[in-house]
C-alpha cells in the first residue's frame, strides 16, 4: 500500500519541466535539466517511499528538498562514467570472492572484467547513464579505468587470507551483496551490504565485519565520511535487527587509495537506530507540513537540482561544480 503524500507545492511549483526536443538540449547547462526530465513520468504520483535505503536517508539529512524531488516526486538526476564503472568494479569484486581464495588474483580479476563487462554494458540504466553523460568517450576508457582501481584493490586488501561467510536468513546466503531489511522504529529500512565476512582471530573469537567498496575520489578529510559511516551503521543496524549478528567492524575501501576503518558495539549501533528513527520522523513531519525546505551548502554544486533551485540560486554560496 502507497504511503500517502501531502502535495508539497510551495518547494515544487519553481521547478520547470523540460523535455527532449526542448531546445534547452542545446544548451550545455540545461543538458542535465533535460537528462532530469527524461527520467521523469507524467504519470508518476508523488509517493512516501516505502521503505529507506542509507543513501535516501543520507539525501534527506543533507536536503529535504532534494529528497522530495528525487525520492517523492521521481525526479532522477542524469547518470554517469562514474557509476557505470562503479557498477562494473562492484560485479567484478562480487565475483572475484566467491572464486576459491587462490583463485583470487589481479589476473583472474582482470579476466572476470572482460567476463562482466557485455552484461554491465547492456544494461538499460548503462546505456542511460552514458547517453546523459557528455564526458563519455567510449568504452575503452571505463575498462581503463576499472584495471586502474582493481590493480589498486589488491593493494589494499588480503584477498587470500579473510573468508567470506555464509549467513543463515532462510537458508544458506552468500555474504556477497547481501540484502538486509527491517523495521526500526516505525519506518522499514533496507540496503545492500557488499560484503559481510567473519575473520577467525588467533584466540579464535569471531570478528565480524561489513566491508563497503567506493570507486569515487578520495575524501579530503577523515571529517567528509560521515555520510559513509552512516550507510555502514545502518547496515550494521540491520544485520543486528533481522539475525542478530552484531558487527565488530566497518570497513570502507576506496579503490582509489585508502582503506577507513572503524569499530563499533551494541551501544554504538543503539545510538544509530535512535537517528535512524529521527530520519524517519522528519520525512513524516515534512509530509504532514506539506514543506520540504532546500538547505543550501557548498555541496550544492553536485546537486542535478541546482539551476532551478531558488533556495541555492538566492543563497549567495558559490557553485564549485561548474
Ligand atoms: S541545490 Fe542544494 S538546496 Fe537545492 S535541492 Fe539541491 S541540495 Fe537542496
Amino acid at each position: 500500500m502507497p504511503l500517502s503524500v501531502v502535495p508539497a507545492p510551495s518547494t515544487t511549483m519553481d521547478i520547470p519541466l523540460v523535455f527532449p526536443g526542448d531546445p534547452v538540449l542545446a544548451n550545455p547547462v540545461s543538458a542535465s535539466l533535460a537528462a532530469i526530465a527524461r527520467t521523469f513520468s507524467p504519470d508518476t504520483v508523488p509517493t512516501l517511499p516505502r521503505r529507506l535505503s542509507p543513501s535516501s536517508a543520507n539525501v534527506f539529512r543533507s536536503c529535504p528538498k532534494r529528497f522530495y524531488l528525487e525520492k517523492v516526486a521521481g525526479y532522477r538526476g542524469p547518470g554517469s562514467v562514474a557509476t557505470v564503472t562503479g557498477t562494473l568494479v562492484h560485479r567484478i569484486l562480487e565475483s572475484l570472492w566467491q572464486l576459491p581464495v587462490e583463485d583470487r588474483t589481479l589476473d583472474m580479476a582482470r579476466t572476470v572484467l572482460c567476463e562482466v563487462w557485455p552484461g554491465v554494458r547492456d544494461l538499460p540504466e548503462t546505456v542511460a547513464s552514458l547517453a546523459d553523460d557528455r564526458s563519455y568517450r567510449g568504452d575503452a576508457a571505463i575498462l581503463a579505468k576499472a584495471r586502474d582501481l582493481l590493480e589498486c584493490y589488491f593493494t589494499l586488501e588480503d584477498v587470500t587470507g579473510e573468508s567470506t561467510i555464509e549467513i543463515p536468513f532462510e537458508g544458506p546466503v552468500s555474504g556477497q551483496e547481501l540484502h538486509v531489511q527491517a523495521r526500526i522504529g516505525d519506518a522499514e529500512f533496507h540496503g545492500f551490504i557488499d560484503r559481510v565476512q567473519t575473520i577467525t582471530l588467533p584466540d579464535g573469537r569471531l570478528h565480524r565485519l561489513v566491508v563497503d567498496y567506493k570507486t569515487g575520489k578520495l575524501p579530503r578529510k577523515a571529517d567528509y565520511l560521515d555520510d559513509y559511516w552512516f550507510q555502514q551503521l545502518t547496515y550494521a543496524v540491520l544485520l543486528r535487527a533481522q539475525i542478530g549478528v552484531t558487527v565488530a567492524e566497518l570497513r570502507l575501501v576506496f579503490l582509489t587509495g585508502r582503506v577507513f576503518t572503524r569499530t563499533v558495539t551494541d551501544a554504538d549501533l543503539d545510538v544509530h537506530e535512535a537517528e535512524m528513527s529521527e530520519v524517519w520522523d522528519g520525512v513524516q513531519a515534512c509530509n504532514r507540513d506539506a514543506r520540504w525546505p532546500g538547505e543550501p551548502t557548498i555541496l550544492c554544486g553536485w546537486c542535478p537540482f541546482k539551476s532551478f533551485c531558488l533556495e541555492f540560486q538566492m543563497s549567495g554560496i558559490p557553485d564549485r561544480n561548474r
